[in-house]
């Protein structure tokens, strides 16, 4: 009844009988009954407070409850909760016009969903618009989202359960310096991107072929940074086959590498641009696809064929427009460079007393932490797509972290290290020392 109090064992016992969970057993659960959260910490109804080193879903590049962003919401909840799509609306206007100006070369133009998934649905539709072609390349070590085609051109294990999804989307292989998959030296036609690419599109027929997909920086599936020079050389092949180019920087995205952009990193601009989570630090549903401004001219003459009840909901854009000012006056991408550095010192130094530390990649305050067994065969500490006990070596190491009050998640043997951009010194200091602790979890499987 409404009179009964929200306890710990009720909001528990409601969730467990009542929601379903992403990506579970509902039956194997017991999530945490979380009372609140601020900055770079939430808590129990106990009180036990943990330091939020994922930044959630690595959406909460904010931290939790940022007052300005909270009252930007509740402004424009008094204002104007809704308007259609179809009118002109000021936060919606504004938030796009901030975003041309921030993003790279002249992407210009931007339609708002409600999510990463989404945005990446409607640019593919629309580069088989403009284009005319069909076919899509993507990577096997993404993750694009969870409605049918955003799965489709997802390439981790989860696509499986969605299979055959939709039709048209072409495999190439990643750059994952650390395990070649062309076993070579660097660089490799795989490694360095634009031979391969060439190579799957001679057998395709690159003119069926509308656009390559890709994370500039691999998030959930392992936190893989290209080589240099590799976008530049997907962007030449695109450039001389008429291929559009996408970036998905949904997790990349506003300030997580250091840059507002991960592609800054290497100059390279996308003809479309996808992007979440960092928008607005989620705490309003949002995704934006931006487009460059000869799309955005393409856009004038023919039909934009996408729409949504929620596209570019006045709530969620007021939070975007009050997000970027709050990173641009909080320098919230400098943090992120700043604290980023202190970070990846500090995980070198725990490779020196940890054997089973075997590559850290990281730029900004986007880590990933490779755990091997053994540093001279790199054989990773739990296997791909290990599950249950065979996943137990990575799972012991995180429930420790959360028992000494850090949050931690893995991607298999690649644990993930994603604080909010907003996170100071001394918290990243903290799970720096429990990281030291609960690393010697994973040596205990070392085979040196
Ligand atoms: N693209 C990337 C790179 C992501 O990391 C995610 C989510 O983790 C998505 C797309 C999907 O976004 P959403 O869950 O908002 O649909």
């Amino acid at each position: 009844t409404e009179t009964e109090a929200w306890t710990a064992q009720r909001v528990k016992a409601v969730d467990k009988e009542y929601v379903i969970h992403s990506w579970s057993v509902q039956g194997a659960l017991d999530p945490i009954p979380v009372a609140g959260g601020s900055g770079s910490w939430f808590w129990d109804y106990d009180g036990r407070k943990y330091l939020d080193f994922q930044s959630q879903l690595v959406n909460l590049n904010l931290g939790h409850q940022h007052p300005r962003l909270v009252e930007a919401i509740r402004a424009q909840a008094a204002d104007l909760c809704y308007i259609g799509p179809g009118f002109a609306e000021r936060s919606r206007a504004e938030l796009a016009e901030m975003i041309a100006g921030l993003t790279p070369g002249d992407l210009k133009m931007s339609f708002f969903t409600t999510g990463g998934a989404a945005a990446n649905e409607n640019a593919v539709r629309l580069a088989r618009h403009v284009t005319g072609r069909h076919k899509i390349v993507a990577r096997y070590r993404s993750y694009h989202g969870a409605t049918a085609g955003a799965m489709s051109l997802t390439g981790d294990p989860r696509r499986w359960a969605a299979e055959p999804g939709i039709s048209g989307v072409v495999r190439m292989l990643d750059p994952y310096t650390y395990r070649c998959p062309a076993g070579h030296p660097d660089p490799c036609p795989v490694c360095s991107g634009g031979p391969h690419l060439e190579e799957i599109l001679q057998y395709e027929n690159p003119e069926t072929v509308a656009a390559v997909i890709v994370e500039p920086v691999t998030g959930t599936n392992g936190l893989l940074y290209p080589p240099d020079g590799y976008l530049q050389s997907l962007r030449e092949v695109c450039d001389r086959h008429g291929i559009l180019l996408i970036f998905d920087e949904v997790m990349a995205g506003f300030g997580r590498t250091g840059e507002w952009f991960a592609c800054n990193h290497w100059n390279v601009v996308p003809d479309i641009l996808i992007t979440a989570k960092g928008l607005n630090s989620g705490y309003v549903p949002l995704g934006a696809m931006t487009v460059s401004a000869r799309i955005s001219e393409w856009l004038k003459d023919n039909m934009f064929w996408g729409g949504m009840t929620y596209a570019g909901h006045p709530l969620a854009c007021a939070s975007g427009v009050a997000s970027l000012r709050i990173m641009e006056d909080e320098g919230v991408v400098e943090n992120s460079r700043a604290m980023g550095e202190r970070l990846g010192a500090g995980l070198a130094a725990l490779a020196e007393r940890h054997p089973s530390i075997g590559d850290i990649r990281g730029r900004g305050l986007f880590y990933g932490v490779e755990l091997v067994k053994h540093r001279g065969t790199r054989e990773p500490l739990v296997p791909f797509n290990a599950k249950g006990a065979a996943a137990a070596p990575v799972s012991r190491l995180l429930k420790a972290a959360m028992e000494r009050g850090v949050y931690l998640t893995a991607n298999f043997n690649v644990l993930r290290l994603t604080p909010p951009l907003v996170i100071n010194s001394g918290e990243i200091d903290l799970a720096l020392g429990v990281l030291d602790e609960v690393l010697s979890l994973a040596d205990d499987h070392y085979q040196g």
